[in-house]
């Protein structure tokens, strides 16, 4: 990897952020006039903690890693944006991406003025690692890589991400959102191993918590030190920070939604796999399955007519005809069911 003062840009490098009231008094016990805050209407009139100790230290104890290598965020989209701010020099910087893959990417680049440089998968959805690296230049600051990845559902090996984890001299950022659903292991026990991998996870997923928007970004101490400086001081709202602690209490729910819904998304490809129009099912390691068939644009149409709404993505690369299917409980999966059983061309 390039030091991180050169992959980072310059005025990132020499900002000197925000120093908020609570950053120069951090005990919670006292009487607090320093933040201009209402006294009243305790707990809300209070400014959330910047730095978000308490859940640090849970979320560091569950995922087993040191609380300075965890970033927390308003979702993922926030550590993916603040990793375009922090590394890349809009007009100038460029990143690679697979394709096809989960759209924030691209979106974000977009806002901050980045060119994404695509690298479509091979035909069954693995890593061309040769033309990644091949589409790699001295502008080149970050790789998305995402797996499982969205929406083609399945993980990459593991030697070809290590093989771009060594061979790249910029980030390499693993989004793996759908990691809880995957047989395969998260690449966070390899935190300490590269100080170029940058690992995003989220509670919008597995945990059933999209509503209160709590991403998590994993990295360097160093690396994450930045995310922190660049992020808004209290990115994370009181209620947030309260409601993950209280389900993270209960993390055998969490265990029991992802066994259902395994077992769940088993059950809905045995079916669809009976169905005429399912020309194909691909391998899912997410809770979602991706299906070939002749007509998406009408199956999506007749679906959504029935109140039944999934996700058409047969226009993405490698993905003509292609329908992704999120799996919902049993009731919601036997409706679906029924509906393509109905369904006649
Ligand atoms: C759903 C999803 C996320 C989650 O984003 P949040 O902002 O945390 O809700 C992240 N990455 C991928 C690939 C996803 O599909």
């Amino acid at each position: 990897m390039k030091p991180l003062n050169q992959l980072l840009r310059a005025n990132i490098q020499n900002l000197k952020p925000y120093s908020s009231a609570r950053d120069e008094y951090t005990g919670s016990e006292g009487i607090f006039l320093d933040a201009n805050e209402n006294p009243f209407n305790e707990p809300y009139n209070r400014y959330p903690d910047p730095y978000q100790r308490k859940l640090k230290a849970v979320i560091g104890k569950l995922k087993q890693v040191d609380p300075s290598t965890i970033f927390l965020g308003n979702g993922s989209d926030e550590p993916i944006d603040l990793l375009y701010r922090a590394f890349c020099e809009p007009g100038i910087d460029n990143v690679v991406s697979i394709d096809p893959t989960y759209g924030m990417y691209q979106v974000a680049a977009d806002i901050n003025h980045i060119s994404v440089k695509k690298v479509a998968l091979t035909a069954d959805f693995q890593l061309n690692v040769t033309e990644l690296l091949q589409a790699v230049d001295q502008h080149t600051k970050l790789i998305w890589l995402c797996s499982p990845n969205n929406p083609t559902g399945n993980c990459f090996k593991e030697e070809d991400i290590t093989s771009l984890l060594n061979k790249f001299d910029g980030i390499v950022v693993i989004d793996e959102a759908y990691i809880d659903f995957a047989p395969e292991k998260s690449f966070l026990s390899k935190l300490n191993q590269y100080q170029n991998l940058v690992i995003l996870q989220t509670f919008s997923k597995a945990w059933g918590m999209a509503g209160i928007r709590l991403g998590m970004a994993f990295a360097s101490p160093e690396i994450i030190k930045v995310l922190s400086k660049i992020k808004y001081p209290y990115n994370l709202n009181i209620l947030t920070q309260k409601k993950a602690l209280e389900l993270l209490e209960h993390k055998n729910q969490t265990d029991e939604w992802v066994t259902l819904l395994l077992k769940e998304r088993q059950t809905l490809a045995n079916e669809l796999v009976k169905l005429e129009l399912v020309e194909h099912i691909y391998p899912s390691d997410a809770n979602f399955l991706l299906i070939k068939t002749a007509e998406p644009k009408k199956i999506y149409n007749y679906l959504t007519d029935k109140k039944i709404i999934i996700r058409d993505r047969s226009s993405v690369t490698l993905c003509a005809g292609c329908l992704r299917i999120t799996v919902g409980t049993p009731d919601e999966n036997n409706t679906l069911l029924k509906a393509l059983k109905a369904y006649s061309s």
